[in-house]
């Protein structure tokens, strides 16, 4: 009887571990936040995950008994979250930071940005600022950027050496750029650019006509063809400005929503950046189409373009993300804790209602719904099986971030992006303990200073 006892023990035990899959990773967390469609926050959980992607997510119990790997994190004072999604960026731009700011737009760019874009935006320039504001991200817990810029083939090397996702947009524009001649070089560069980077893990590559006011209609519709053509999508600034709002109208008759929407743009998936001066009309023809809108609170206060329709947008269905915008005169670092906060606070002050835009939706539009305004819910967002492993570990213990009654309260207005712990993007673990594990500060400090001194010679050049 007793034999018999044991050998079913046996039996079980050994029944158990065969039924336990394998996995390459474990990861256990105190707290995971999951931006599933239930909101699902799992105490004590596990996430099993297989290569770049999520087999299994639940409590560690569940996780433990059905998976069995080689490798484990365990986060037991740790909250993991989605990687944060930082919708638009131009993130070269860094070498840039705090060039020239408190000014208005067109100051900035004719007089700062241009001449210094002119004189030192190199293939050199492109990768190692990138590098810079992809270390500064994935630091802060952001796990995939949406660029906009110049030789954008580097902006994707760099992003692919940092280990980070990213969404990079070749700029096209109707006058000279650092690296094309003509909005016909530009396209023709695009489309190099999206042959390279077809079926790229981390990179999507995508077509990115600056915006309405710089740019005609044929360059603009040329943009659409070879975004469609290759299956990308376009990225443009959409009503930034009041000022853009009545020239364009004064040239066209119409809001550039409208003029882009007669154009054929809205068809396939577009994100604009902004969407500041966008009408209630301008928002009825963008619901139920492929466009998502990011909102960058930090750069819209800092260059006092306005307010942008959040709520408005999010009432008919249109999906908000988040951005930093460039870190140069407009923001001017790459913190998505301080957009999702300055999100939320902002909608509260404008409409004077506290309720105007909770933690819980600012938290989603840097997750979920930003992925969603990416038109890239299937693969990022939030944690789900079959969805990419990037992940992100904050310390439930930093003195500003207890004690603890609201999670998502304390995700956006206490936590910071200071208080990243590890970062994991695509099955890879990039930081570490509030560290990168490929260091480089040595040599980015030092680039970053060799690329300050030759601006700012170049300026003084006349
Ligand atoms: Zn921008």
């Amino acid at each position: 009887m007793r034999l018999f006892h044991v050998s079913l023990w046996l039996l079980l035990f050994l029944s158990s571990s065969l039924r336990a899959a394998p996995a390459d990773i474990l990861v256990r967390a105190k707290t995971i936040v999951t931006m599933d469609a239930a909101r699902r926050v799992i105490e004590d959980g596990a996430i099993a995950i297989a290569g770049s992607r999520i087999l299994a997510i639940g409590p560690r119990a569940e996780i433990e008994a059905a998976y069995k790997a080689e490798r484990a994190f365990d986060y037991p004072e740790g909250i993991l979250i989605p990687g944060l999604l930082n919708g638009h960026t131009h993130a070269p731009m860094s070498l840039f930071r705090g060039l020239a700011d408190d000014r208005t737009l067109e100051d900035w760019l004719q007089n700062f940005i241009f001449p210094a874009e002119a004189r030192n935006v190199t293939p050199q320039f492109v990768y190692w600022g990138t590098r810079l504001a992809a270390a500064e991200m994935l630091l802060s817990g952001t796990t995939l950027f949406v660029d906009m810029y110049y030789f954008e083939e580097e902006v994707a090397r760099a992003a692919t050496d940092a280990g980070i996702r990213a969404v990079a947009g070749q700029t096209v524009i109707q006058f000279p750029a650092p690296d094309a001649k003509t909005p016909r070089e530009a396209l023709a560069r695009a489309e190099a650019f999206l042959k390279q980077y077809a079926g790229h893990p981390l990179v999507v590559a995508a077509v990115a006509p600056h915006a309405l006011y710089t740019n005609d209609e044929a360059t603009l519709r040329a943009c659409r063809a070879l975004a469609d053509r290759y299956d990308a999508p376009l990225l443009i600034h959409l009503s930034e400005t009041q000022k853009e709002q009545t020239e364009m109208h004064a040239r066209y008759g119409k809001t550039p929503a409208a003029v882009l929407n007669a154009w054929g743009m809205f068809e396939k998936p577009l994100i604009a950046a902004h969407g500041v001066w966008l009408s209630n009309a301008d928002l009825d023809l963008l619901r139920n189409k492929p466009v998502g809108l990011i909102h960058n609170p930090g750069s819209n206060m800092m260059l006092a373009s306005g307010v942008a329709p959040v709520g408005a947008a999010r009432e008919r269905g249109i999906p908000v993300g988040l951005g930093t915008d460039g870190p140069a005169g407009s923001n001017n670092d790459f913190n998505l804790f301080e957009e999702m906060d300055l999100a939320a606070k902002l909608q509260k002050v404008t409409h004077k209602d506290p309720a105007a835009l909770s933690a819980r939706d600012a938290f989603a539009m840097a997750t979920i719904e930003g992925a969603r305004a990416l038109g890239m819910e299937k693969e990022i967002g939030s944690l789900e099986p079959g969805k990419r492993a990037d992940w992100v570990v904050l310390d439930a213990t930093a003195f500003n971030a207890i004690p603890l009654y609201d999670l998502y309260s304390q995700l956006v207005y206490a936590f910071k992006g200071a208080n990243v712990r590890d970062v994991m993007v695509n099955g890879v673990l990039l930081v570490q303990n509030g560290k990168l594990l490929n260091d480089v500060h040595a040599e980015l400090l030092r680039k970053a200073r060799e690329f300050r001194q030759t601006v700012q010679s170049s300026l003084q050049r006349k």
